[in-house]
Formats: structure tokens, C-alpha cells, sequence
């Protein structure tokens, strides 16, 4: 089943064009990194298909469920009520954590579940804890996110982002504001949360995880989408484009 699927996707800003006719999808179970320079275009097709950018024209549907058509080369959005669906699909998870500093951590996790998913308080305040268990910081639940290291302020918003059982989640550079050693516990959650099967679309410059933790990758030149393969297939890949940005991680 396809979680994800955009097609024909454009994006300017001004007389920018930022993405060019991109295309693709995310089958259920699925990790896809997406690599390429600063300036690609990587986080505006994130933030395109989380809603927190339009798009001028193209198609996006989750779940088999299209909330974004085009129709005469323009982008026609789908009721409040159709994106506010779609918007229970994922989650999405940021470079720079994002979490609300005047929110305890547990608060940050439930505040959402609770009062935008409206679901049993014991239900989402249980699931918190058993997230936060497995994020190792059940000692952490009454802290605030400035007591907090970068790296347990990104687990803490891996967990808050969970707790929204969403069908797919999207993370854009996820390690780029720590240092290397909170860099790999955080690679570390995400390679459980593949084993876990949890779909994934992943923004990062981790070439050496992206190839272990992908089944599938993305490369990303001014715009478009340059490579769409196996992480074997782009590494080894006969593109002078893709061997050139790959090489400057060898
Ligand atoms: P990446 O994430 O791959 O580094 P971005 O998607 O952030 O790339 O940016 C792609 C291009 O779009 C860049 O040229 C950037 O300056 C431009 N851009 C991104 N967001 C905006 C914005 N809100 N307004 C104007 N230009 C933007
Ligand atoms: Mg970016």
C-alpha cells in the first residue's frame, strides 16, 4: 500500500523555482532518505507534503486518499476537513526539536493526542510513558526542554511525534544540530524505529547511515529528483552528479 505519493510537484518562490515536476512515493514499511546539496530542495518538498507549504501544481495523496489534485497546471487543495485527515497521517520531526519550552516534556508529548486527537488522557498519558521507556528518558517526564541535552530534546519530539500514530513520519536533518556522539544515539533510535517497520521519509547528510537504514534513496540536484534507487544503486551509481556530491562524503 502506498502510505505517500506526489506527482508532478512545482514550487517557486518568486521566480525561483525550487521544485521541478518531482515524483515519488512511499510504500508502507518503507525508509527513503532523501540526500542531495543545501538549496536542493529537500526541506520545502518535506514541508510541501506536511502542509506547511503550498504547492503551485501537482498531486499529493496519503493513504490512497488525494488531498492536493492539479487541475489546469494549478495545485487545487482539498476542504479543511480533507487536509485536517491528512494531517493525522504524519508526523514530522525537525532539525531543531521544536519543542514548546513551557511544557514539561510529558506535556509536550500529550498536549496533541489530548487535546487535537481528543483521545482518553490515561490512554495517551500510558503511551507517553512506554514512548519515553523506550527513548530512555522515563526519568525526564517532569522536565522542561532547556534541562534537557540536544539529543534528548530530539528524542523527546521522535516521542512526540510518535504518540500521534502517525502512518508515516518525516524527518528533516534530524542530527544536524548535535554534536557527533548525540548524533549516533539519535541514528540509533531511528535504525529501531526502521526494525519497528515504522514508514520513514529522512532528510539527512548521514551517507554511511542513509545506506544502512534505506531501502530506498533519493538524490536531489537544484530541483529535481537526479536518482531514485537502492542505496547500492546510488553508491554505485554511473550519474556524475550523484558520484561528484557523494564522493565529498568519502
Ligand atoms: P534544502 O533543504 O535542500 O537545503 P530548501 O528547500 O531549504 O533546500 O531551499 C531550496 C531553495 O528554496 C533555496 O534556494 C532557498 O533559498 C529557497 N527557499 C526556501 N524557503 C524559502 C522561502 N520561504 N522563501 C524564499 N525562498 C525560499
Ligand atoms: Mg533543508
Amino acid at each position: 500500500m502506498k502510505i505517500l505519493e506526489m506527482n508532478h510537484i512545482k514550487k517557486s518562490f518568486g521566480n525561483n523555482q525550487v521544485l521541478k515536476d518531482i515524483s515519488f512515493s512511499v510504500d508502507e514499511g518503507e525508509v527513503v532518505s532523501i540526500i542531495g546539496p543545501s538549496g536542493s530542495g529537500k526541506s520545502t518538498l518535506l514541508r510541501c507534503a506536511t502542509f506547511l507549504e503550498t504547492m503551485d501544481d501537482g498531486s499529493l495523496s496519503y493513504v490512497g486518499d488525494e488531498v492536493v489534485k492539479s487541475v489546469n497546471g494549478h495545485a487545487v487543495y482539498g476542504s479543511k476537513q480533507q487536509q485536517r485527515k491528512a494531517l493525522s497521517y504524519f508526523g514530522l520531526v525537525f532539525q531543531n526539536f521544536n519543542l514548546f519550552p513551557h511544557f514539561t516534556v510529558m506535556k509536550n508529548i500529550t498536549d496533541a493526542p489530548i487535546r487535537i486527537q481528543k483521545r482518553n488522557v490515561e490512554e495517551v498519558n500510558a503511551q507517553a510513558r512506554k514512548l519515553l521507556s523506550q527513548m530512555g528518558l522515563s526519568d525526564k517526564e517532569d522536565a522542561y526542554p532547556s534541562q534537557l541535552s540536544g539529543g534528548q530534546q530530539q528524542r523527546v519530539s521522535i516521542a512526540r511525534a510518535l504518540a500521534l500514530n502517525p502512518k508515516i513520519l518525516f524527518f528533516d536533518e534530524p542530527t544536524s544540530a548535535l554534536d557527533p556522539e548525540l548524533t549516533l544515539e539519535i541514528l540509533k533510535v531511528i535504525k529501531d524505529l526502521a526494525a519497528q517497520r515504522m514508514t520513514m521519509v529522512i532528510v539527512t547528510h548521514e551517507m554511511t547511515f542513509a545506506h544502512d537504514v534505506s531501502n530506498r534513496m533519493i538524490f536531489m540536484d537544484k530541483g529535481v529528483i537526479v536518482e531514485n534507487g537502492t542505496p547500492d544503486e546510488l553508491f554505485h551509481s554511473s550519474n556524475s552528479r550523484t558520484q561528484s556530491f557523494l564522493g565529498k562524503y568519502h
